[in-house]
């Protein structure tokens, strides 16, 4: 049977030693940040560069289990309609807060005609998010956040039980995995609340979709993998969080209507390429190392741009993979502001990637204008120095950045850098000028 590995926060009783740290900080033992992600780049270097071996290995383990339904998906295509063929008659799908399944699938199930659900949502119901901005979060010892998550329990268990008790719900879990074992076959998946657990012990129906990338050596680097991802992720889970009234129906209004003789017994599992192995052999090859922790989501003011309008942050490697395997348009937006490649723990340089990506855009006006203009910065601005107040009064008036918005695509949301007269060099020996003739001066 697939051992199906929940990370999920610490008991209750941990989590009150942590917090009773915070309140009270106190030595905590030494971690150091930097080995944890040479480590983790160390490991998701060898899972990219073994793939094709990892994979043919895993599916060789799956395939021996008769309680697994093992489907090669080739595109998001492919893979919905395996989805829909886990139970034809099913109109519901119950999804995961995943980036393989939001990213890659949501439109396809849409199109294919399955209303959505999304509990995870409904986990935070009572929850008033204060925090709005990244400067506002608690700071968290990396210490205490490491170990705030643990591997809890095997879902491919409590799902049997669960069924015989209660029969199950009538929709299909879509849920993307963040680690599988490519030696025992073994899958982790990472939950601040209870949203996955309720959806894998009680739906008709389970599919996992694991991207191909997600496959590495053996399961103590699977769960390390998951436990990176919770590390690095935490910040932005408190950023996002914001009870979302259900669209349509609920997941939690769904009856236990289908008796547990009906309930599928076999897990269904996805192996998604859509692109990778393409994107193995290309420039944007780095963009596999992504562990999907979304700590760049919340550094990238593209994201903070977007989550005030309501929609979901995305992730800056999001807007690069989707360009280089769909051609996307998105990396327009992009500021070069260097953020996202600061937070990221295997050190992908996103920004880079989308100036490449930028590059291999058909340019045409007026984002041909507003792609230089936010190319190239540096140029542009040692240009205005010379008229620094001038400028700085230009860029806060309305008119001007609407009309900037029309003309060259730069959004008037967008905060302008200010500029200074003199550069900093020109500060500084001026500065150092004035202090060694002070000195000569005093003798
Ligand atoms: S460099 Fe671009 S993608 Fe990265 S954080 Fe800045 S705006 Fe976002
Ligand atoms: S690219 Fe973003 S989501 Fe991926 S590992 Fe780096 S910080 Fe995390």
């Amino acid at each position: 049977m697939l051992a199906v590995l929940t990370m999920e926060t610490a008991t209750e009783k941990r989590r009150r030693s942590y917090a009773d740290a915070l309140r009270e900080p106190r030595v905590a033992p030494l971690l150091d940040l930097g080995t944890i992600n040479r480590t983790l780049r160390a490991m998701r270097s060898d899972a990219i560069d073994r793939q094709a071996s990892l994979v043919e290995h895993a599916i060789s383990v799956w395939s021996r289990d008769e309680d697994l339904q093992v489907t090669v998906a080739p595109d998001a295509e492919a893979a919905v309609r395996a989805i829909a063929a886990a139970s034809p008659q099913v109109r519901h799908v119950a999804i995961n807060k995943s980036s393989v399944v939001r990213s890659e699938l949501l439109p396809g199930l849409r199109a294919a005609g399955f209303q959505v659900l999304e509990p995870y949502y409904q986990n935070f119901q009572p929850f008033e998010n204060r925090f709005t901005e990244y400067w506002q979060l608690p700071l968290m010892p990396v210490e205490y956040r490491l170990e705030s998550f643990q591997v809890c329990n095997d879902l491919a268990t409590a799902r049997r039980s669960s069924l015989e008790a209660h029969g199950a719900r009538d929709v299909i879990g879509v849920m993307g995995v963040n680690a599988a074992s490519s030696s025992n076959g073994s899958v982790v998946l990472m939950q601040h609340g209870r949203n996955i657990s309720d959806i894998f012990t009680q739906a008709r129906e389970v599919v996992l979709v694991i991207g191909l990338d997600k496959i590495v050596a053996d399961q103590e680097a699977a769960v390390f993998q998951a436990q990176c991802m919770a590390l690095h992720g935490c910040e932005s889970l408190l950023l996002d969080l914001r009870y979302k009234e259900p669209s349509g129906q609920s997941y939690g209004s769904l009856p236990f209507s289908i008796p547990p003789g009906l309930a599928g017994r076999k897990v269904h599992l996805v192996l998604l390429d859509n692109g990778r192995t393409r994107l193995l052999e290309s420039r944007y090859r780095e963009l596999l190392l992504c562990i999907d922790c979304r700590a760049c989501a919340r550094a990238c003011p593209i994201g903070e741009i977007e989550s005030r309008k309501g929609d979901a942050r995305r992730n800056p490697r999001e807007y690069v993979y989707s360009h280089a395997l769909h051609g996307n348009p998105s990396p327009r937006a992009c500021m070069q502001c260097q953020r996202c490649g600061v937070v990221c723990p295997v050190g992908i340089e996103v920004s880079d990637l989308m100036l490449e990506a930028l590059a291999g855009t058909r340019m045409t006006l007026p984002g041909m204008l507003g792609d230089y203009v936010l190319s190239n910065p540096e140029k542009l601005l040692r240009h205005v120095s010379r008229l620094a107040p001038l400028y700085n009064r230009l860029t806060n008036i309305g008119l001007l950045r609407r009309l900037g918005e029309t003309t060259a695509g730069i959004s008037k949301e967008r905060p302008m850098p200010k500029v200074r007269r003199r550069t900093f060099a020109q500060w500084f020996r001026s500065r150092s000028g004035r202090s060694a003739s002070e000195r000569t001066l005093g003798g």
